[in-house]
């Protein structure tokens, strides 16, 4: 797709306007259409800034593109003064594709765990109860039908109290306010008591379980902090999920060096009688060309046998949003910060993943650092979660500026937008 000129962007932009300000139901279809071509259009246009940053003229056009950046919040701005009816359906139309209205709570950042991909800094710190209920209350504050919570960590199992507490205030609220709200949880599967599997069955979670295939697979890549080996704990564990009908997918993660591995990996977890599989490339790390091309290979190979086996396999599913880099949700950390998701991808390379080795405290720094560049608010004084809506377009610009001269950080940023792009027509 050419670079496109500022002033079709324009137009396309008062087009969507246009469209957004009739009430009519199919003026908002037409509105969502035109607005999601914006959006990628201005994706391919900065992709392709990026490539070529050292020119003059190119610093130019990133200027003139730049002023697109949140241009859904100011055009929702733009409706309000003009008293267009701001209401679900409208709030739908504008940030559909972009971001849905769901807040994902680092509810800890303990974990037993140290898997080699991870970007997450581990220390022994929970969220307080107090931090919890304000998240909640923000996103029972949006403006729209339908909200998402999202526990995650650390591993939020450890934590258990405070996800049971954030969930019933939800249940409660949304009760009263007649909206509907869904559960998740991602797990690394070690810490599920009987008492907690029973809760999230009535509450009707849906589970995001780690386990990246047969031992060997699991155990070189996530290893224990203490050193043990806990495989049998884990394929317990996944059986006795089973058995309580709870809804889950199982997660695999593939490293660079594993690509060749998916289709076996898939087919050993289907094997254990796993119906919804999602296979995640790591993220923060460079793939090299041979590597993406395997990986690609490995992903349409297990597609097929998915389909032929009866098996659901997740990235080829609306519910994935190629490329993951750029999905940057609202996140709630463990001290009340709030900022946007992309963070938790953007530390330092761990080692595993082929990066240079970086020592604990430096992740540590690392991590705030970057918390700090993307966080928006402290929860007590968020209004709106609408209000922190972004879209790929805009995260990819702010990791882009952030990072601008770190180099390495980068050039992992670019690859992992490149090869999300490329397995987006698995997930079309
Ligand atoms: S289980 Fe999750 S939080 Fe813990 S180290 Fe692994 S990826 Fe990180």
């Amino acid at each position: 797709m050419p670079l496109m000129r500022a002033s079709i962007l324009s137009e396309m932009l008062d087009r969507a306007e246009e469209l957004l300000a009739r009430s009519a139901p199919e003026g908002c279809d037409e509105a969502s259409a035109c607005l999601a071509s914006l959006d990628e259009t201005l994706l391919e246009s900065w992709r392709l800034l990026e490539r070529s940053m050292t020119r003059p003229s190119s610093r130019r056009a990133q200027a003139e593109i730049e002023r697109f950046l949140f241009y859904r919040r100011g055009l929702l701005k733009r409706l309000s003064r003009r008293k267009a009816a701001i209401g679900p359906g409208l709030l739908g139309t504008l940030y559909s594709g972009s971001s849905r209205s769901r807040l994902f709570m680092f509810v800890t950042h303990s974990c037993q765990l140290r898997c080699s991909y991870c970007h997450v800094v581990k220390y022994p710190g929970s969220m307080s109860p107090e931090v919890a209920d304000a998240g909640v209350d923000l996103l029972m504050r949006s403006l729209r039908r339908e909200v998402e919570l999202h526990f995650f960590g650390g591993e939020p199992m450890l934590a258990f109290p405070l996800v049971r507490r954030a969930a019933l205030r939800a249940r409660g609220l949304a009760k009263r306010a007649n909206k509907k709200v869904r559960f998740w949880l991602t797990t690394n599967g070690l810490e599920l008591g009987d008492e907690a599997l029973r809760f999230i069955k009535e509450n009707d979670f849906t589970l995001e379980f780690s386990c990246d295939g047969a031992d060997e697979a699991q155990l070189s890549q996530r290893a224990s902090a203490a050193g043990s080996d806990y495989y049998s704990r884990l394929r317990r564990n996944l059986a006795r999920l089973q058995e309580a009908g709870v809804r889950y997918n199982v997660i695999s993660v593939v490293l660079p060096k594993n690509a060749g591995s998916v289709l076996e990996r898939f087919r050993f977890l289907a094997g254990l009688g796993h119906r919804r599989i999602q296979i995640n490339y790591a993220v923060g790390c460079v793939w090299t060309q041979e590597e993406q091309a395997e990986l690609l290979r490995q992903m349409a190979a297990a597609a097929r046998w998915a389909r032929k086996n009866g098996v659901e396999f997740v990235n080829a599913s609306s519910a994935r949003r190629e490329p993951v880099f750029l999905n940057g949700d609202l996140t709630l950390d463990c001290d009340g910060t709030l900022f946007r998701g992309p963070i938790i991808f953007n530390g330092e390379t761990p080692p595993e993943t082929g990066g240079a080795p970086i020592s604990k405290p430096a992740a540590e720094g690392s991590y705030l650092r970057m918390r700090d560049i993307f966080s928006l608010a402290r929860v007590e004084t968020a209004v709106l979660p609408e209000y922190y809506g972004a879209t790929q377009f805009d995260n990819f610009v702010s990791l882009t500026r952030a990072y601008r001269r770190r180099l390495s950080v980068r050039r992992v940023a670019l690859n992992n937008v490149e090869l999300g792009l490329r397995c987006r027509p698995m997930s079309a």
